[in-house]
C-alpha cells in the first residue's frame, strides 16, 4: 500500500512534467533531507514507565529556517511526518513564505494522558530536538497541528529558552505561542482564516463559477465541515460570517445536520457540554460521520485529517468545490474522479498556508522584539485626522464621532496580521489561476500549485549551487 509520502510524490511527478528541469534537480527537490526518530521513556503516574515514539523530519533545506508543525496522533508514522514536511516546504514556496518545509509527530493519544504527563512528553520531546540541533529560530521552528496548541507551544518555547539561557531570538524557536508568550495576535484563526480569503476569492471568479454551475459570491453557499477543531472552527466561524451556510458539521462521533445553518460556537459550546456533536437543538444526527462527506453541498471543507477522499467514495463526493483544511484529504486516486466530476478542488498546499503565513509574521515579531503597529499606529492615526479635518474643511460637513473614530484609528497588530494575510492568499491564488489557465493541459489547481512551488524552489537551488 502507498504510504503518504509516496503519494504526495506522485502529485509531485506529475507536476514536473509541466517543468523542464534536469531530473538529478527533481530528485533533491522531492527527497527529504533529513529525518529524526526518537524514542524516550515517560513515567506515567501510575509508577509505569512507557516508551514514547516521536519524529521531526525536515523537507527541505533551501531556506532556512525550516519550518512545520508538531502533530500529536497515535496514528502518525514516519512517512506521514515526511509527506506532511514535505508539503510544507511546497506550501511556503506558494506564499512567499521564506522557509524550508519539516514536520515533527509524537504517536500519542492526547486524551490518554493528564496534562503533567504531556508537558513532559512534551519538553523531553524539545530537549531531544535541542540536543540535535533540530529547533532553534534559524535552524527548525515548530508551531501547532492536529493534537497541538498555544499550550504545548509555550512549553517548548519555555524549554527552548531553559536551554539556551541569554539567547536573544530563543522565542523564535517556535511559533503559534500565546500572545503573552511572544504570540502575534491572529494566529490562532490564521488557518480558518486563511481558508474563507481562499474560499471567497475562488467564488469571486464568475468564469470559475460559471463552470461549476454555481453563482457568484460566497453569499449563501452551503458548506459542510469535517473535523470542528482549531481549523474546521474557524473557517467555519469566517464563512459563517462571510454570509455562507453551515449545512453540517461531521465530528468523530457522528454529524449533524441542518438546512437553516449551524452556528459553529453554538455546537461547540455543545459538545463540550454533552461530550457529543450528536443532539443539537434543532439538526438531524448522522451517527455514520462519513456520511456527511456525501451530502448535496456546494463546499466540502474537510479539517480533520488526511485520506478522507479515496478511489472508492470519491464517486459519491456532491460537492462542487473541495476546499482542503486538512492536510492531504485526497488521495491521488480521488484527483481524477473529482477532475472528472468537474469538481474544484481548492489545494491544501495552498489554502492551508494561513497557519505558516501569520507563523512567519510572529517569527518576524519574535526576531524584531516589537508588537506590530507599536511605532506606527499613533502617527498613521494623526495623520488620517488630518485627512479628515481636510475633507471637513473642503466639503463644510462634519463627520460624527462614530465615523471618525472608524475612519482614524491607525492599524493594530491584529489588523496588520489579517490585512498581511488576506494580500498573501488573494495573490497567490491568483497565481495560481494563471498557471492553470497558461498551460492548458494542467488539470486542475493542485498540479498548477506544485508546478508553482517547483519552479520557486528550483530556481532557489539553481542560485545557491551546490556545496561543496
Ligand atoms: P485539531 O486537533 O484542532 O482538530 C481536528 C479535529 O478533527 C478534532 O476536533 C477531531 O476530533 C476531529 N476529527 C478527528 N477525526 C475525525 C473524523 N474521522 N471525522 C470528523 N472529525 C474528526 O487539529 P487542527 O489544527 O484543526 O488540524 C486539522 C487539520 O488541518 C490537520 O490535517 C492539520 O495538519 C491541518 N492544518 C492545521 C493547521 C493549523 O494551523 N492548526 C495549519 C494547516 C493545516
Amino acid at each position: 500500500m502507498p504510504n503518504f509520502f509516496d503519494e504526495v510524490n506522485k502529485t509531485f511527478d506529475e507536476a514536473t512534467t509541466f517543468t523542464d528541469y534536469p531530473t538529478g534537480l527533481l530528485d533533491q527537490i522531492r527527497c527529504c533531507n533529513s529525518v529524526y526518530r526518537i524514542d524516550f521513556p515517560l513515567r506515567r503516574k501510575d509508577g509505569t514507565i512507557e516508551v514514547i515514539h516521536a519524529w521531526r523530519a525536515e523537507h527541505s533545506h533551501h531556506k532556512l529556517p525550516v519550518k512545520g508543525g508538531i502533530r500529536y496522533s497515535p496514528e502518525v508514522y514516519e512517512e506521514e511526518v515526511m509527506a506532511l514536511a514535505a508539503l510544507m516546504t511546497y506550501k511556503c514556496a506558494i506564499v512567499d513564505v521564506p522557509f524550508g518545509g519539516a514536520k515533527g509527530g509524537i504517536k500519542i493519544e492526547p486524551g490518554n494522558y493528564s496534562v503533567d504527563e504531556l508537558e513532559r512528553i512534551t519538553r523531553r520531546y524539545t530537549h531531544e530536538l535541542v540536543k540535535k540541533r533540530f529547533i532553534g529560530p534559524g535552524i527548525d521552528v515548530p508551531a501547532p497541528d492536529y493534537g497541538t496548541g498555544e499550550r504545548e507551544m509555550a512549553w517548548m518555547a519555555d524549554t527552548y529558552a531553559a536551554l539556551n539561557p541569554g539567547q536573544l531570538d530563543a522565542m523564535g524557536c517556535v511559533t503559534g505561542k500565546p500572545v503573552t508568550q511572544g504570540g502575534v495576535r491572529g494566529r490562532r484563526e490564521a488557518t480558518g482564516r486563511g481558508l474563507f480569503f481562499a474560499l471567497r476569492e475562488a467564488c469571486a471568479q464568475p468564469d470559475e463559477m460559471a463552470r461549476l454551475g454555481l453563482s457568484p459570491g460566497l453569499e449563501g453557499k452551503r458548506i459542510v465541515v469535517q473535523g470542528l477543531g482549531n481549523v474546521g472552527y474557524h473557517a467555519a466561524k469566517f464563512c459563517r460570517e462571510g454570509g455562507a451556510l453551515i449545512i453540517a458539521i461531521a465530528e468523530r462521533e457522528g454529524a449533524i445536520l441542518s438546512a437553516a445553518g449551524l452556528d459553529e460556537e453554538a455546537v461547540f459550546q455543545h459538545r463540550k457540554q454533552t461530550g457529543s456533536i450528536l443532539g443539537f437543538p434543532g439538526a438531524t444526527d448522522l451517527p455514520d460521520t462519513a456520511a456527511a462527506l456525501e451530502l448535496d453541498c456546494d463546499v466540502l471543507l474537510p479539517a480533520a485529517l488526511e485520506g478522507v477522499f479515496t478511489a472508492e467514495n470519491a464517486p459519491r463526493i456532491k460537492a462542487r468545490v473541495i476546499l482542503e483544511g486538512a492536510n492531504g484529504p485526497t488521495t491521488p486516486e480521488a484527483d481524477p474522479v473529482f477532475r472528472e466530476k468537474g469538481i474544484m478542488v481548492i489545494p491544501d498546499i495552498y489554502c492551508n498556508a494561513g497557519g505558516v503565513t501569520v507563523s512567519y509574521f510572529e517569527w518576524l515579531k519574535n526576531l524584531s522584539h516589537v508588537r506590530f503597529g507599536r511605532l506606527s499606529k499613533r502617527h498613521e492615526q494623526a495623520n488620517e485626522l488630518q485627512m479628515l479635518k481636510a475633507i471637513e474643511g473642503a466639503t463644510g460637513k462634519r463627520f460624527s464621532d462614530t465615523e471618525r473614530a472608524a475612519m482614524a484609528k491607525g492599524p493594530d497588530e491584529a489588523d496588520l496580521v489579517n490585512s498581511g494575510l488576506e494580500e498573501t492568499m488573494i495573490s497567490a491564488f491568483q497565481d495560481l489561476l494563471a498557471t492553470r489557465r497558461a498551460h492548458p493541459r494542467i488539470p486542475d489547481l493542485r498540479i498548477a500549485a506544485f508546478v508553482n512551488a517547483i519552479h520557486k524552489v528550483a530556481r532557489s537551488y539553481m542560485e545557491l549551487g551546490i556545496f561543496p
